[in-house]
């Protein structure tokens, strides 16, 4: 018995080594054995474990180590965490040997302006196909990093394939096997500490459900995907760097999506940017058929033209299409572990999904080899035609005159120069169209290859297909979900918080070329002063100079009052650094700061001014060096905390402490001077709010701390809601359902108003939080319905929330008198999403500090819902609260948003710092 058991044992462990062995990634192929295998090196055959991101490296090494004639390995960075970030070059030993001919090739044909045809068509003619394969920009889209070491083998081990040996004479392959290894390791350690005796296929199991903050992201919880045109994260930079090192032809981005899920890949579904030609989108078709007939003959399952769409221009799949490339997206259905048991029972083993991306990335080399004349011929027409097309279209310059906030002016213009638009600085004052402009004023002129990249980023307005919007009217109206997949508006002056002017005119004048990322340094105007150094506030680089003159324990006061001084006014929050209060070696220190944080620094020799407060008034306040918490951990939206420390560490250099948020409501909180709730929601922990973390003793203790003198920020719809909740009341404001048109919540009123207080007055009661359901009667009265009005009036729910937004630009107002609007513009724009709407403060409780524009001015960018656009007018964006001797501060959208509303910099760190300055 006992032996008959043992030997059925082993005959199923047979048979099941047997089925192992028979995979075959590419049916039929066969290895040159001196090509090192991953087993070999790494220790697994392919798809047997989630590779660590150091082994990816390793095995990429290791395969140009045995194959140096056909394979380099380039570093373009370095993580937060420190990890390298390559990207490896594959094709015959002759293109191997021609790189930088291959690399001048291409940068001639991206300049039709100094390359004209005849010499394309001779450049053209010696040149391969340069393809880029980008994996895991996602951390915890686990399978594309494996198939990219898979394809690497493939193409450098096979034998006697024709195919291969074509694509290696042909095509430069670029693999990036791993754009985020810091997200990839934290899922594969999130993993591998919830293994136990085999892998488990519940979708329920540990070892398949991330605690937060997931692996998605990188080290500060960017989704890397969406921040191409921001270029905020090292990987970003490097990669985009590097991208236009070579200007490839096709840039393919491979991800995953929902384990029941099939295979995505292109063409992409609506809506596209007005900015992709028809022929790019042409040629998406290409490679979407070539993957089709290889899927077709492997019967493998796929789906194209939905659910991923290529409007906006930050994703991988799309950023590239804007320089002549065919960007698109490939996803495929995740296991999240190394099997899954689908919701239709199929279970489905991690080397299945890597096989299938590695089968894409085959067939995508194949389409790039086939078409490779078109490709290249349409990559030079794709430039020259921009360049067309900038020369004689309606807008034929973009003008961004120093002015403002003038640092962030100048890190937009580095910014879109680092992303290969050419962009001018005057060196001497000019015109255009009658305008003048004063010197520094940065000139993007239109004629030029990336003038579509311009547009797309400069533009107010990018539109999406009517009949999309048609769709998508109809399907809000209906219930069904909406097809639009992110935000529906990035206009970068906008969201820098600067002016931007469109021209039909060439501006003549004196221009030198802005060098990509290049910001001019700071300085100190004046010789050494007798009474005082003052910081004009109103712009970014002040606050680097706030954040690191603290750290240096420099005493800085605050004013409060505009000042007058030798002819010069200094707005509020400008910083005064008294002499005396300082350290003797204060000149030298400030010299320095300047230089670094890029602040303009004015000295004095009297504390006379001739307008506004003196320095000694009680409206300046000393900045003190606060200590800041930060909630972290469930419930808050990784993105949100990520992006707010990231902003406070790495923006502005002031150090921050993260706290978990349930620790909150335990730990001392008498050592902070603020503390910062971000915004909730999406990603683990998603949906939950802070009730559920901190509890009512949390509350209590936030409330008590508040009393104290502690400046408690909340961010956001999700964050402010706990605020703003009877049960913590932090905030004496509501959020509100939907507004019916019929009901005295949406008439609205206050049309003009222009002031706070009549904004204020404006206001309309609106509905409390949802109050508990009543239980539903058995019988209610009956009622007639005698037109369909009346049907669809009797079917809308009584309190449900407004719709969601995707995000829309809107406009808001600033109340120039508040402390926390020190150095703001009159107006600024607010990233709106989602369907927190808040009712505004009462004058005998706080101060609206900023509040959104009239309904007609309201959208400044974007696509938004009608009701929403009468809902959100007039209500606030900024609440202050003063509660004891400390303040409550509520945005009620995250000003931090993707790190990349450079324009709210100064507001929230005004509820930082002057907020601090204002406690106790
Ligand atoms: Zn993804």
């Amino acid at each position: 018995m006992k032996a008959s058991l043992c030997l059925l044992a082993i005959s199923v462990a047979l048979l099941a080594q047997e089925k192992q062995d028979k995979f075959e990634y590419w049916p039929g192929a066969s290895y040159d054995p001196s090509v090192p295998t991953e087993k070999q090196v790494i220790g697994h055959d392919p798809g047997d474990r989630v590779t660590r991101p150091e082994d990816i490296v390793k095995y990429m090494e290791a395969l140009a180590a045995a194959r140096p004639h056909q394979m380099r390995v380039f570093d373009y960075g370095k993580t937060w965490e420190g990890r390298r970030l390559i990207y490896c070059v594959v094709s015959s030993d002759a293109n191997i040997r021609r790189l930088d001919e291959i690399r001048a090739g291409m940068k001639q044909l991206a300049d039709p302006r100094k390359t004209p045809d005849a010499e394309a068509k001779r450049i053209m003619a010696r040149l391969p196909a340069v393809l880029w394969l980008s994996y895991g920009v996602h951390g915890n889209e686990i399978s594309s990093n494996d198939a990219a070491m898979m394809t690497a083998y493939h193409v450098l081990a096979s034998r006697n394939d024709k195919m291969v040996d074509e694509i290696l004479a042909n095509v430069v392959l670029i693999l990036d096997p791993a754009q985020n290894p810091d997200g990839r390791a934290r899922f594969v350690h999130n993993f591998e500490i919830a293994e136990g005796l085999k892998p488990d296929a519940s979708q329920l199991a540990a070892e398949h459900n991330e605690p937060w903050p997931g692996g998605r992201t990188n080290h500060y919880y960017f989704d890397l995907n969406r921040d191409w045109f921001a270029m905020s994260q090292p990987e970003t930079q490097g990669r985009i760097k590097a991208v236009q090192e070579w200007f490839p032809l096709a840039y393919v981005d491979l991800h995953e999506m929902g384990s029941d899920a099939t295979y995505y890949f292109a063409p992409e579904s609506n809506p596209y940017n007005p900015y992709i030609t028809r022929t790019q989108r042409d040629s998406l078709e290409w490679f979407g058929r070539n993957n089709a007939k290889w899927f077709d003959r492997y019967g493998f399952s796929y789906f194209t033209r939905e659910g991923y769409d290529e409007f906006y221009p930050g994703y991988g799949a799309s950023w590239p299409l804007f320089h002549g490339s065919i960007g698109m997206t490939y996803e495929q259905a995740s296991t999240r572990g190394l099997v899954v048991r689908r919701s239709d029972g199929k279970i489905v083993q991690y080397r299945d999904t890597v096989r299938d991306h590695f089968v894409a990335s085959v067939s995508s080399c194949e389409t790039a080899l086939r078409n490779k004349d078109k490709l290249l011929e349409n990559f030079y027409q794709y430039r020259k035609s921009a360049i067309a097309g900038g020369a004689t279209e309606a807008v034929r310059e973009y003008i961004l005159p120093r002015e403002g906030n003038v640092s962030n002016v100048d890190r937009l213009a580095a910014n879109l120069a680092f992303q290969g638009i050419e962009v001018k600085r005057a060196t001497a004052a000019f015109q255009n169209a009658g305008k003048e402009y004063a010197a520094g004023s940065y000139v993007i002129t239109l004629a030029q290859p990336a003038a579509r990249l311009a547009r797309t980023l400069l533009d107010a307005q990018v539109s999406m297909e009517p009949d999309f919007l048609k769709g998508e009217e109809h399907r809000r109206e209906s219930r069904q979900p909406s097809e639009m997949y992110d935000v529906t508006a990035w206009s970068l002056p906008m969201q820098y918080g600067i002016s931007a002017v469109s021209s039909a005119d060439v501006s003549e004048g004196s221009f030198e070329a802005v060098k990509p990322g290049e910001v001019p340094p700071g300085k100190v105007i004046g010789s050494k002063p007798e009474v005082a150094y003052l910081v004009p506030w109103g712009v970014s680089s002040a606050a680097r100079f706030l954040a690191a003159g603290l750290q240096e324990d420099l005493k800085i006061l605050t004013s409060d009052k505009v000042f007058k001084l030798a002819n010069r006014t200094y707005p509020t929050g400008t910083l005064i650094v008294k002499v005396k209060d300082n350290s003797p070696d204060v000149a030298e220190k400030i010299d320095r700061l300047a230089k670094s944080s890029g602040a303009e620094v004015l000295t004095t020799d009297t504390g006379w001014v001739d307008e506004g407060v003196n320095f000694g008034s009680n409206r300046v306040f000393s900045v003190p060096r606060a200590t800041i918490a930060l909630a972290w951990d469930r419930p808050t939206a990784a993105s949100s905390a990520g992006a707010t420390r990231f902003i406070l560490e790495r923006q502005y250099g002031y150090p921050v402490t993260p706290v978990r948020t349930d620790q909150l409501a335990r730990g001392d909180l008498n050592q902070f001077q603020v503390i910062i709730l971000p915004d909730t929601g999406g990603g683990p922990g998603g949906g939950e709010s802070y009730e559920t973390i901190l509890g009512a003793n949390g509350g209590r203790r936030l409330n008590d701390w508040v009393q104290a003198g502690g400046t408690l920020i909340g961010l956001g719809g999700g964050a402010v809601a706990y605020l703003a909740d009877p049960r913590t009341g932090l905030l004496a404001i509501s959020q509100e359902n939907v507004a019916r048109e019929s009901t005295p919540a949406a008439t609205g009123g206050g049309r003009g108003g222009t002031s706070p207080t009549a904004a204020l007055a404006a206001g309309q009661a609106a509905p409390a939080a949802p109050a508990p359901p009543a239980a539903p009667a058995a019988r209610v009265p009956g009622k007639l319905l005698t037109s369909d009005q009346d049907f669809e009036k009797a079917i809308q729910a009584d309190t449900e929330l407004p719709d969601s937004l995707h995000g829309v630009l809107i406009r808001a107002k600033v109340n120039p008198e508040q402390w926390v609007t020190a150095g703001m513009p009159d107006t600024v724009y607010v990233l709106a999403s989602g369907r927190a709407i808040f009712t505004p403060i009462k004058l005998d409780k706080g101060f609206n500090a900023v509040y959104f524009a009239g309904p007609d001015q309201l959208l400044a960018s974007g696509y938004m819902w009608e009701q929403n656009r009468k809902q959100l007018a007039y209500k606030p964006f900024v609440v202050v609260q003063r509660s004891g001797r400390g303040n409550v501060i509520g945005f009620t959208e995250d000003p931090n948003f993707r790190g990349y509303m450079d324009g709210l910099n100064l507001l929230f760190l005004n509820a930082v710092f002057r907020g601090a300055a204002h406690g106790r």
